[in-house]
Parts: structure tokens; C-alpha cells; sequence
């Protein structure tokens, strides 16, 4: 079993849609696969085809209530077999500050996690556009970060400020915490600008970054609104086409590892 963590404390770049989809494409593959969505939009919640209205449990209770356990929280998504979801919604805005007064507060997740008799191939934490005290749950909990990044001109500014947050977690509360891998996404290859960025993280990431790169893709965007993993919107479209490859790449790693 491995938690990875999807991360990267700008918005808008993916995270949420290479949950998704990556989540998805592992289960239907047979992988029984966690999402935890810990972002207080709840895009990886509805996005997944839940009401984010008419949860009975959540993670903000998972985060707030030492009596609500992991398996309180877990549900079951009726349109992927071999996946489930601990969703989020608005409440979770208030978590951080509830969490303040709490013991250990970056380390609720993990010790949820640690007494949870899991029974998961894979779990993934949907983080949100922050460096807040959700997000450092999520980075205490995982085994290892995947990170979006956008091909646009200031994608790598925020890249820094990235490697420094890790770094300050490996020190103080995930010592063994990996960069499990690097996606470029919303990838133009006809550009020049796609491919400079490119060239740069490559540089700087190495082969942590992953061969495929996610396109642009108008499906891609249209597909939470029906609350559909890419693969049941649309599996011809060049967006399926490419989370598709990305799940094998990232599978073929593992079994590397
Ligand atoms: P984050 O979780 O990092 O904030 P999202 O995954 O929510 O990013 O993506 C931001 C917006 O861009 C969403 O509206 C999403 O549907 C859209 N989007 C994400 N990836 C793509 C893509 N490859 N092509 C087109 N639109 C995309
Ligand atoms: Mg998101």
C-alpha cells in the first residue's frame, strides 16, 4: 500500500483532474484505490460524482472529531468498481481554524491512517491551493508527492517555494517523504513556451518527470460537471487517451521501484 499525495500550492493546475483521473483509471484497472479529498472546494468530491451537500461524514470530521474513524468516512463510488472516496466539502474551511488548539494538529491524517486497518492498493490526498495545516496533513500522511505543473511562463516560480515546503517536512514531520513524480500538464507541444518549460523542469526534476504529458483538453474540463471520471465521459478523447497512458507509466514505476 503507498499514499501519494497530489500537490502543488498553486490552483489551477491540475491536481484535482490528475486525481481524478488517475484514481479512476488505477481502480478500473483492478487497483482498489482511496481518494481522500482534503480541499475545501470539494472539486475531487463532486467531481467523482458525489453530493457534496448530503455527506454524512467528511474529512473535516476525520480532522475535528477524535471519535469519527477513517472507515466512518469512506464511501463507496457507485460508477467505478474498486474505488472510494473520504469526500470534502465547505465545512473543511473551517478546520484549520478548529485545528489550532489541537495536539500534534499536522498529524491527525497520519494517525487516522496508521489506525485504519487499510485494505487499499492506493491512496491519494487531493491537496488544496495552500501550504496551510490541511496541506501539511496531507504531506505528513503520504509516502510521496506527485506534482502537477503547468506549462505556462511563470510555472516554475512557484517551483521553489514547492522544493523548500518538502524539505521542511522531511525535517521536522515525514522524514522518508519521495517526489514520486512530475506531470506537465495542459501540455501545447506546438508551443515554444511548452517546450522551454519543459525543458526546464526536466532539468531540474530529472526523470522524476513522467513521459506523457497531459493536453489541453476541452473534455478534461467538461467532465466534473457530469461528475465523470475522464474515462466514462469520453474514453476517445485525447485527454482520456493521455490519463490513460499516465496510469500505465505511473504502474510500470512502481513495479520498477
Ligand atoms: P487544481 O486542482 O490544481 O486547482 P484543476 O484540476 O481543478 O486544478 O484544474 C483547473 C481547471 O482547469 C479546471 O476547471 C479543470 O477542469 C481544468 N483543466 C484541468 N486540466 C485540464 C486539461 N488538461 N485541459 C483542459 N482543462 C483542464
Ligand atoms: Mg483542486
Amino acid at each position: 500500500m503507498k499514499t501519494i499525495c497530489i500537490f502543488n500550492q498553486k490552483g489551477g493546475v491540475g491536481k484535482t483532474t490528475t486525481n481524478i483521473n488517475l484514481c479512476s483509471g488505477l481502480a478500473m484497472m483492478g487497483y482498489k484505490v482511496l481518494a481522500i479529498d482534503i480541499d475545501p472546494q470539494g472539486n475531487t468530491t463532486s467531481g467523482l460524482g458525489f453530493d457534496k451537500t448530503s455527506l454524512k461524514y467528511s474529512i473535516y470530521d476525520i480532522l475535528t472529531s477524535s471519535d469519527v474513524k477513517i472507515s466512518d468516512a469512506i464511501i463507496q463510488s457507485q460508477l467505478v468498481d474498486n474505488l472510494y472516496l473520504i469526500p470534502a466539502n465547505m465545512d473543511l474551511a473551517g478546520a484549520e481554524v478548529e485545528m489550532i488548539e489541537s495536539k500534534d494538529r499536522e498529524k491527525i491524517l497520519k494517525e487516522k491512517l496508521k489506525e485504519y486497518d487499510t485494505e487499499f492498493d492506493f491512496i491519494f490526498i487531493d491537496c488544496p491551493p495552500s501550504l496551510g495545516i490541511l496541506t501539511l496533513n496531507a504531506l505528513t500522511a503520504c509516502d510521496s508527492v506527485i506534482i502537477p505543473i503547468q506549462c505556462e511562463f511563470y510555472a516554475l516560480e512557484g517551483v521553489g517555494q514547492l522544493i523548500n515546503t518538502i524539505n521542511l517536512v522531511r525535517k521536522s514531520l515525514n522524514k522518508d517523504l519521495e517526489v514520486e513524480g512530475v506531470i506537465m500538464t495542459m501540455y501545447d507541444s506546438r508551443t515554444n513556451l511548452c517546450n522551454e518549460v519543459f525543458k526546464e523542469v526536466k532539468n531540474y526534476f530529472k526523470d522524476k518527470v513522467y513521459n506523457t504529458k497531459i493536453p489541453r483538453n476541452i473534455r478534461l474540463a467538461e467532465a466534473p460537471s457530469f461528475g465523470l471520471p475522464i474515462l466514462l465521459y469520453d474514453d476517445k478523447c485525447r485527454g482520456a487517451e493521455a490519463y490513460d497512458k499516465l496510469t500505465k507509466e505511473f504502474i510500470k514505476r512502481q513495479e520498477v521501484k
